[in-house]
C-alpha cells in the first residue's frame, strides 16, 4: 500500500509540474522563471525586472560560493528555469561544468584588460570579484539586461528604463564611496581582510589590500603569509582588520595573536553588523541585502576603524 501510495505521490508531482506555478489565489502564474547562483545576481534581476519575473536562487546568502557544492535540489532549479544567470570567471568553482552548460555568464563581455590577474599555486588566475569595481558591474548589468530584454520582449521599456535607472544609483554610489573614503589619510590606507576579495574595491579607491589566505577560499592559510600579514600590520601601524560574513573570523582573532606577539596592537572588526560582505549580500531582510547597502556598510564600516 504504501509503495503505491509513494507512485501517486510521485505522480502528482511530475504532473504538478508539468503546470504553471499557481500562485496564492489559484492563477496560473505566466512568469518565467530565472534562476540565479548568487545574492548579488538576484538582487541585479530584481532591480531590472522587478516582479516580472520569478527568481530562485541557488547558492544562499551567506554561504561561500567558492566552496559551494551543487545539490539535487539546485539541478532542479536549473532544469525549470526558463533562464540561468551565473558569474563566471570560475567564481562557482564547483558548479563551473552544470553552468557553462545551461546558463550565460554576466562577466561574459568583460575584456581581458579590465580583469586583475594573481599567481595562485604558480598559475595565473582571474580574480573573480569583479562587483567591487563598479564600473565592471555596471557592464554585468547591462548584459543581464539585454537578455531579459530578450527573455521578456513585450517588457523591453520597462527593463530598459529600469536599466537606466539602476545605472545611474550606481553612479551615484561610486562617487558616494569616493568622497566618504577620502577620508581615510594617505597613511592608513590599508584593508586587511581573510580572503583576497577586494583587490577591485582596493584598485577603485586607491587603498592597499592584504590577505593571508589568497584569492580562493578553498587555499589553506600558509603561516608565511600569517607572518608576512602581522609584520605589516606592526609596520604600518595598521589600527583595524576586518572579518567577512562568509570565511571563519577565527583566522583574524590568529592574526591579532601574531601581532601582539610582535609587541603590536591591532584591532579585530567583528561580529553581528560589523562584518565585511565580500562573497555574498546579507539575506533578505538585513542591512547590506541589496548590492548598493551591502557597498555602502562596507564603506561606511572600513571608514569608521580606518580613519
Ligand atoms: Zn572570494
Amino acid at each position: 500500500m504504501k509503495k503505491i501510495l509513494s507512485l501517486f505521490t510521485i505522480l502528482f508531482f511530475l504532473l504538478a509540474g508539468c503546470q504553471n506555478n499557481a500562485t496564492p489565489t489559484g492563477q496560473t502564474s505566466s512568469k518565467k522563471t530565472v534562476t540565479v547562483t548568487t545574492s548579488f545576481l538576484k538582487d541585479m534581476a530584481k532591480q531590472l525586472a522587478g516582479d516580472l519575473i520569478d527568481t530562485e536562487l541557488i547558492i544562499p546568502a551567506g554561504e561561500d560560493p567558492h566552496l559551494y557544492t551543487a545539490k539535487a535540489s539546485d539541478l532542479d532549479k536549473l532544469k525549470k528555469a526558463d533562464f540561468v544567470f551565473y558569474h563566471g570567471l570560475h567564481f562557482e568553482g564547483k558548479m563551473v561544468e552544470v553552468l557553462e552548460k545551461t546558463g550565460v555568464a554576466v562577466t561574459k563581455d568583460f575584456s581581458k584588460d579590465d580583469l586583475g590577474t594573481f599567481m595562485q599555486d604558480e598559475e595565473e588566475v582571474v580574480d573573480p570579484h569583479f562587483w567591487f569595481n563598479i564600473k565592471l558591474y555596471k557592464l554585468a548589468t547591462s548584459t543581464m539586461s539585454e537578455e531579459l530584454q530578450k527573455l521578456l520582449p513585450e517588457h523591453k521599456e520597462t527593463i530598459q528604463q529600469n536599466t537606466k535607472k539602476y545605472l545611474a544609483q550606481l553612479d551615484e554610489l561610486d562617487a558616494w564611496n569616493k568622497e566618504q573614503l577620502s577620508q581615510i589619510p594617505e597613511g592608513s590606507r590599508y584593508l586587511v581582510t581573510p580572503h583576497d576579495a577586494f583587490n577591485y574595491f582596493a584598485k577603485s579607491y586607491n587603498l592597499t589590500v592584504h590577505a593571508p589566505q589568497g584569492i580562493s577560499t578553498a587555499s589553506e592559510v600558509a603561516n608565511a603569509a600569517m607572518i608576512e600579514t602581522a609584520n605589516l600590520i606592526v609596520d604600518k601601524k595598521i589600527k583595524a582588520i576586518f572579518s567577512e560574513s562568509t570565511t571563519n573570523p577565527e583566522r583574524m582573532q590568529k592574526l591579532k595573536e601574531a601581532v601582539e606577539a610582535k609587541g603590536g596592537q591591532v584591532t579585530v572588526v567583528t561580529g553581528e553588523g560589523k562584518e565585511l560582505f565580500s562573497d555574498s549580500l546579507a539575506p533578505a531582510g538585513e542591512d547590506g541585502d541589496t548590492y548598493i547597502d551591502m557597498y555602502k556598510h562596507n564603506v561606511s564600516l572600513i571608514v569608521k576603524y580606518l580613519k
